[in-house]
């Protein structure tokens, strides 16, 4: 049987993109289908925005410190309308890339939305395409607990396309998201509280960080509360809104953003046309080759719910890519020693097992810690500090994790993973030279144990 294409990707978003691009290379005949915004989340409403606006926030510190190197800086003064306006022209520019790049590759676009007719058919406004082959790569979608007035909060699709930058934010959760966009409001002068409902955010991250980054967001007058949710939202005459928390107490504000996870994208996708099965959490089920119950259809990225980061749907796009169109080069995705930073300001940057991790898994472990003062902030009346610290096998002297909270450490465990990954010792560590005067140095300074 001959069909329309060698591979049918839905969805061109960080997985569905690279998967297309680099099997086009290879000679198959492509298309990809796209519903909403070349790019997917990440490039639209993920990680580019966000980091933009991190960059926005952080100008606060500048501002600020620069008077202790001597600038006396008129008045700062910060528009909302004008960082929107200018991160979505670059978003819009983004876009165009990413067009010119799947078009440059041969890969045929299709602008709307996919649906699966059965194992080799898919549908895009009304018309049938066939595939050998067909990848899913959709991600996901931010979901809002079902709690009473949650049509009053808004998520991380919305947070970026707000009119004006609110005076009073509740944020709600304790993962990546909601701790970047505390520290993104909170920057930006907005009284900002972050409303988690265990005893510490950031779940699954070392505890030292954890706590560490607690400290430094209370310091810049984050107002953090632990052990608390909200039950109900409601609408005030005056157009602000108030959240009655599980306790019964209550707080107003003008903009309540949820950030409670994401769900895997399958709205209408006719998945039930099809044999793919999907797991106890909801996401598609697949193999180690990303093959779901189908044998012809493939899944990739978010919608796996495996790691939900951009560099992972990335590697996952190309490894699907390589195995069934340049098999000389396939290598499986290696799913350990991900580094990873969450761009609160401060930074998180970790790669490898946390402390608690390294224990669980049975290593009898060694660990190095440093807390101090960062140089740019001796000539300021800042008393943040910066944290690093690192886990090493006591038997083998093998660096399990890096892990560091302090400005740049998304930046500087980039390096650390490269080691880690093959295989450093401490003594390797300790061998190499520091870049002085540098906070990195610390890294490869550490010698006395703090267990
Ligand atoms: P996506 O990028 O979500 O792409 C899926 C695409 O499929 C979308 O464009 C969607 O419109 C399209 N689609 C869905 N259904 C259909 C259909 N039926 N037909 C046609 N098209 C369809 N990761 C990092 O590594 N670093 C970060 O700093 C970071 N920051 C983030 C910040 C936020 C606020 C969010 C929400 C995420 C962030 N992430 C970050 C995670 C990262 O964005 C995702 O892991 C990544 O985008 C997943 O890629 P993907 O290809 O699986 O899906
Ligand atoms: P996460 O899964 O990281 O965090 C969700 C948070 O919401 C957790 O703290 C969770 O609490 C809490 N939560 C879940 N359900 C409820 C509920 N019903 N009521 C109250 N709280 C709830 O999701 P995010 O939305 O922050 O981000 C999604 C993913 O996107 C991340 O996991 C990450 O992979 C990726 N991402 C990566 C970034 C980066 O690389 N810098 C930045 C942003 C996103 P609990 O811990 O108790 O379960």
């Amino acid at each position: 049987m001959t069909y329309d294409f060698d591979l049918f990707v839905i969805g061109a978003g960080s997985g569905g993109v690279r998967a297309a691009r680099f099997s086009a290379g290879y000679g198959a005949r492509v298309a990809v289908a796209e519903s909403r915004y070349l790019g997917g989340t990440c490039v639209n409403v993920g990680c580019v925005p966000k980091k933009l606006l991190v960059y926005g926030a952080q100008f606060a510190d500048d501002f600020e410190q620069a008077s202790g190197f001597g600038w006396t800086p008129g008045e700062a003064t910060f528009s909302w309308p004008t960082l929107i306006a200018n991160k979505n022209r670059e978003i819009e520019r983004l876009n165009g890339i990413y067009r010119t790049l799947l078009l440059n590759s041969g890969v045929t676009l299709l602008e709307g939305h996919a649906r699966l007719l059965d194992e080799h058919s898919v549908e895009v406004d009304g018309k049938r395409y066939s595939a050998e082959r067909i990848l899913i790569a959709t991600g996901g979608w931010p979901h809002i607990p079902d709690i009473p007035g949650r049509e009053h909060a808004i998520n991380s699709n919305q947070v970026f396309y707000l009119e004006q930058l609110p005076k009073r934010v509740l944020v709600v959760g304790g993962g990546y998201i909601a701790v970047e966009f505390a520290s993104i409001f909170n920057g930006m002068g907005a009284e900002t509280s972050l409303l988690y409902r265990g005893d510490l955010f950031l779940r699954g991250f070392d505890a030292s960080l954890r706590t560490h980054l607690h400290q430094e967001l209370s310091k810049r007058g984050l107002d953090v509360q632990f052990n608390t949710d909200i039950v109900r939202i409601d609408k005030q005459p005056d157009g602000s809104l108030q959240a009655t928390l599980k306790d019964g107490s209550t707080l107003q504000a003008d903009c309540i953003f949820y950030a409670t996870g994401r769900r895997p994208m399958l709205d209408n996708l006719g998945l039930e046309n099809t044999g793919v099965s999907l797991d106890d959490k909801g996401y598609i089920e697949v193999n180690e080759q990303y093959e779901t119950k189908a044998p012809s259809i493939l899944a990739i990225g978010d919608v796996i719910g495996r790691v939900q980061l951009t560099p992972v749907a990335l590697a996952e796009g190309m490894a699907v890519a390589r195995r069934l169109f340049k098999p000389d080069e396939y290598r499986p995705v290696d799913y350990r020693m991900i580094p990873t930073a969450v761009f609160s300001l401060p930074n998180i940057g970790t790669v490898g097992l946390s402390e608690e991790q390294a224990r669980q898994a049975g290593h009898e472990v060694t660990v190095f810690e440093s807390r101090f003062r960062p140089m740019k902030l001796t000539l300021t009346g800042s008393d943040e500090r910066t944290l690093m610290k690192l886990v090493v096998d006591a038997k083998t002297d093998r660096v399990l994790g890096c892990h560091m909270v302090g400005p740049d450490a998304g930046e500087i465990v980039q390096g650390l993973a490269i080691a880690l990954k093959a295989g450093a010792t401490k003594q390797i560590f300790d061998e190499t030279i520091g870049v002085h005067p540098s906070a990195a140095e610390e890294f490869v300074t550490l010698r006395t144990p703090v267990n």
